[in-house]
């Protein structure tokens, strides 16, 4: 983390209007690459779901759960903030009103509020003032920037909007600005850039007190400068601090794009924060995946296979981990999706699925619904020397597989199925023990990051070529201790422990071009500056015997 400057703290207020999905993450994540040279920011999420945190959530539902480093459970767009900013984020920066009014009925209780009636204004904005205020004050942040979940007029994030509001007069007007991410549609007929939507969106935010001090449009194209005159009329702001958000090939060129447009030396001109960008290398990489989309100098196919592939939101970070490599290895990486849950129904084999294929990946995942599929898949790459890449889930059928297959455990299973009814026989992947009397749901599974101990001489060692890493988990089962030396006499490697040597947390398959599985998920950490070393040599491998 960068030092803090001797400056008062500054605040870049997000909000969204027009629609959903236009990318407030992604734009919220590219103003903090813009200005992460000189300054300690810290990225801060308003949610406005009752839910504590996203990890009780279905990830069909909410999208992938993002696992900060500090065992926190999150948004997604944490994970868009992590690789832009390139920052490590804590739990407490993913506000959501579960928290705020969790801590607001803790101190009624406590009797904090004595003789006073506890109301939404002020206690509940001012919880949440506080709660960003004492985030910028702990971190010693320069800035924060701040994004409030949904779109303008949504009821509930009403009550950040208003805190956000309020917090204009507590910083001094010079020390926030406010953004506001719109949609220019070209409606099919017109042809036409329309600001229509977008002056409606404006005048709501308005309604709530604030007036934005720069419009990032969303738009299929860039902006015309009579476009962004007529927003700047009609919506109250100066003609350069009209931004395009132009659609792009891959979301690393939204910084550019965003630069491009002037941000940040708008951005300079409202709050004197000047942190020159430092983009080379950044930019390079960008070239690299454009390049590789439109004229691929080599395409490599990896498949990933699970039972949540409808909804690609849910394996955001193993996409992105997959990008980076593609541009670190100058390849296009296509992704095929396999729904592991179609195929018992269909019939169909591991052979057709992967028949266009040079890798696998599968990935984490929770119960019995779609792990026959999985393990189908992963016999067949571990016997036709398909490269493979396990993680959590993935790494742990590996080795109900291989006990199955190459053991002769035919009853070998993970104790997780028993939830469903099904009957173990040979529980190879187990509960952990600590897990045993865990009986709530919520922030309980073994979280965050740890440290894995690497065994000298093996795949593991090789390519991160280091003795101990760090990497975030989000588990309740392990390889069955009683079992490990039965796995290992049969060939299993494991290569990766918990540093009190009891969690086996990396295996692999020696005489395989790439069999790896990992208990953590790399995913989580990959950078496109810097992609994890599993992703990259599994990519690698795919791509070297697609040559042979
Ligand atoms: N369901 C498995 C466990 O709890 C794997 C979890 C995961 O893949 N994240 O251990």
């Amino acid at each position: 983390m960068k030092k803090k400057t001797s400056t008062a703290p500054k605040y870049i207020v997000i909000t969204g209007g027009v629609l959903s999905g236009l990318g407030k993450g992604i734009a919220s994540a590219s103003i903090g690459r813009l200005l992460s040279s000189h300054l300690k920011i810290v990225p801060i999420k308003c949610d406005g779901y009752l839910n504590t945190d996203p990890g009780t959530m279905n990830p069909v539902e909410h999208g992938e759960v993002f696992v900060l480093d500090d065992g926190g459970e999150v948004d997604m767009d944490f994970g868009h903030y992590e690789r832009f900013i390139g920052t490590d984020c804590k739990f407490g920066w993913n506000l959501t009103m579960g928290k705020i009014f969790k801590s607001i009925l803790e101190k009624e209780r406590r009797g904090d509020y004595l003789g006073r009636t506890v109301q939404f204004i002020p206690h509940v904005t001012n919880e949440i003032k506080s709660w960003i205020k004492g985030i910028v004050e702990r971190e010693e942040a320069d800035l924060a920037i701040i994004e409030i979940g949904g779109t303008v007029g949504d009821l509930e994030n009403q009550f950040y909007i208003e805190a956000v509001r309020q917090l204009r007069r507590e910083v001094g007007p010079n020390d926030i600005v406010y953004v506001h991410l719109t949609y220019i549609p070209i409606p099919s007929g017109v042809n036409e850039l329309k600001t229509k939507p977008t002056q409606m969106s404006v005048k709501a935010l308005n309604q709530l007190g604030i007036e934005p001090d720069i419009i990032i449009a969303r738009c299929a194209e860039y902006l015309t400068p009579k476009i962004k005159e007529k927003i700047a009329l009609f919506c109250d702001v100066e003609t350069e601090a009209v931004i395009s958000g132009p659609d792009v090939k891959c979301v690393y060129e939204v910084p550019l794009a965003y630069e491009l447009e002037g941000l940040v030396a708008t951005l300079h001109k409202k709050l004197g924060i000047y942190s020159p960008p430092e983009l080379k290398r950044w930019r390079e990489l960008v070239e690299t995946i454009k390049a590789n989309i439109e004229n691929p100098k080599q395409t490599v196919n990896i498949a990933i296979c699970g039972k949540y592939t409808a909804l690609e939101d849910s394996y955001a970070s193993v996409v992105e981990a997959l990008a980076h490599c593609g541009a670190l290895l100058d390849a296009k990486v296509k992704v095929k999706w396999v729904d592991t849950d179609n195929m018992e129904s269909t019939s169909i084999s591991p052979a057709e699925l992967l028949k266009d294929v040079d890798g696998v990946i599968v990935p984490g995942g929770f119960g019995a619904r779609g792990i026959e599929g999985k393990i189908d898949i992963i016999r067949y790459c571990r016997e036709k020397g398909v490269p493979f890449l396990g993680i959590c889930y993935g790494m742990q059928l590996a080795v109900v597989e291989f006990a199955r297959s190459v053991c002769g455990l035919s009853g070998a299973n993970t104790a997780e199925v028993r939830d469903d009814g099904k009957e173990v026989a040979d529980p190879v992947i187990d509960i952990l023990p600590e897990q045993k009397t865990v009986t709530e749901k919520g922030a309980t599974m073994r979280l965050g990051g740890h440290d894995v101990i690497i065994k000298k001489n093996t795949v593991a060692h090789k390519i991160l070529n280091s003795d101990s890493v760090r990497r975030r988990f989000r588990h309740r089962f392990e390889v069955n201790p009683d079992y490990i030396e039965r796995l290992e006499e049969k060939g299993i490697v494991f290569s990766g422990r918990a540093s009190d040597k009891r969690i086996m947390q990396i295996m692999e398959l020696p005489n395989h071009p790439y069999f790896v599985g990992c208990q953590f998920h790399p995913e989580l950490t990959s950078k496109l500056e810097t992609p994890d070393p599993f992703f990259l040599q599994m990519v690698k491998t795919a791509l070297g015997s697609k040559k042979r």
